[in-house]
């Protein structure tokens, strides 16, 4: 139960799971990461947001990211994490790497949304109350803002972290000339940027393809992958139908349109592929991006233990040979 006496499994820094270095920092970052971006709302089972959230720390997941907005309600996530955080895991805080961001449509108004040193600096300050934290380990500016001067949102960053109300900051989603500008800007006030989150996965592709990877590694950031899993259409989840109780039902980010024929053929042969490496799809979409050290961890999410539980059998092998990796290319050719 959500109030029962929670003691982690013992085992949990048994070497199973891997942990990353996080660019040129003294940070170490699990290989699977867990977002609580769906699943860990105000309209979710909290008990099995208890659940899902032990489970990953009983397994090494010491990495949870969060954001100001995710919930629904916005701000419920944290909420949730919160009560964790209270009823749980207080005693391990110093074992946890906890995230969170602003950037996205929270409050009404002309300060509750983009890049304003105004909205980022309140948007922490409820982010720690809704969590019960002191501080963050990581604050990120969760998208570019095109009309707010890029120095604007980063000294906002440079000076939560003097506050001390978060440890390092990163950006998210931001376009590789102003990810330039950020990096160089935080670089300069001994700020630097831990890392880039960003959106990569077998489908989607821009990480490589704009250079960001690269970039990050050439700044001495690490790179978190977000929706490694395409939001769950890189599992079994959808081979057979659309499940009554999948994301893909909900028809909120995962819209049905997506499951065309030619994606449904897609996931099928990769269904196929992972089958003769010995794993399931997830297993082998998160193995995929693993494979690449400039991938310093892959932050899924999870709508039960049991899902979580597959993906975290996905550290087990994260090499390809050179045939595996033709096929899969062929296949999303
Ligand atoms: P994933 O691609 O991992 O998708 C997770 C979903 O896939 C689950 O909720 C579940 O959906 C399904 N799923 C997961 N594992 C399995 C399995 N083994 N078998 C079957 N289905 C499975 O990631 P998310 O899109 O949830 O994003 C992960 C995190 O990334 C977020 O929580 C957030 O922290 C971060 N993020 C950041 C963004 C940014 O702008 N910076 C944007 C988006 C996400 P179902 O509900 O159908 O069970």
């Amino acid at each position: 139960m959500a109030n029962q006496l929670y003691s982690p499994n013992e085992t949990r820094y048994d070497g199973t799971m891997k942990y990353r270095r996080c660019g040129r920092s003294g940070v170490l970052l699990p290989a699977i990461s867990l977002g609580l971006w769906h699943n860990f709302g105000d309209v979710d089972p909290l008990q099995r947001s208890f659940d899902i959230v032990h489970h990953a720390f009983d397994n090494g997941i010491t990495h949870f990211d969060l954001a100001n907005n995710y919930g629904p309600s916005a701000g419920s996530a944290e909420e949730t994490f919160g009560k964790i955080i209270t009823k749980s895991l207080r005693p391990y805080r110093d074992e946890l790497f906890v995230s969170t961001k602003a950037g996205y449509d929270m409050w009404a108004g002309p300060y509750g949304d983009w890049g304003s040193r105004k909205y980022l600096m309140a948007s922490l300050d409820q982010s720690l109350r809704r969590m019960n934290l002191e501080y963050v380990d990581l604050f990120y500016s969760h998208r570019f803002d095109p009309n707010t001067p890029l120095e604007e949102t980063m000294q906002a960053l440079v000076d939560i972290v003097r506050q001390g109300k978060a440890l390092y900051v990163g950006i998210s989603n931001y376009p590789t000339e102003a990810a330039a500008f950020a990096y160089q800007y935080l670089k300069e006030r001994d700020v630097p940027c831990l890392i880039y989150q960003g959106k990569y996965s077998l489908l989607v592709r821009d990480p490589e393809e704009k250079g960001i990877l690269q970039q990050a590694k050439e700044q001495g950031s690490g790179f978190i992958a977000f929706s490694p899993l395409a939001q769950g259409l890189l599992t079994d989840r959808y081979l057979n139908g659309i499940p009554a109780d999948s994301r893909m039902a909900r028809d909120g980010f995962l819209k049905k349109e997506v499951l065309s024929n030619e994606m449904l053929a897609k996931i099928v042969a990769l269904n196929n592929v992972a089958a003769n490496r010995g794993q399931s799809l997830a297993e082998m979409a998160l193995a995929w991006l693993l494979k690449d050290e400039l991938v310093t961890s892959v932050l899924i999410g999870a709508s039960s233990v049991a899902q979580l539980d597959k993906n975290l059998k996905a550290v087990r092998n994260t090499t390809f040979d050179a045939e595996e990796l033709m096929q899969i290319e062929e296949i999303l050719k």
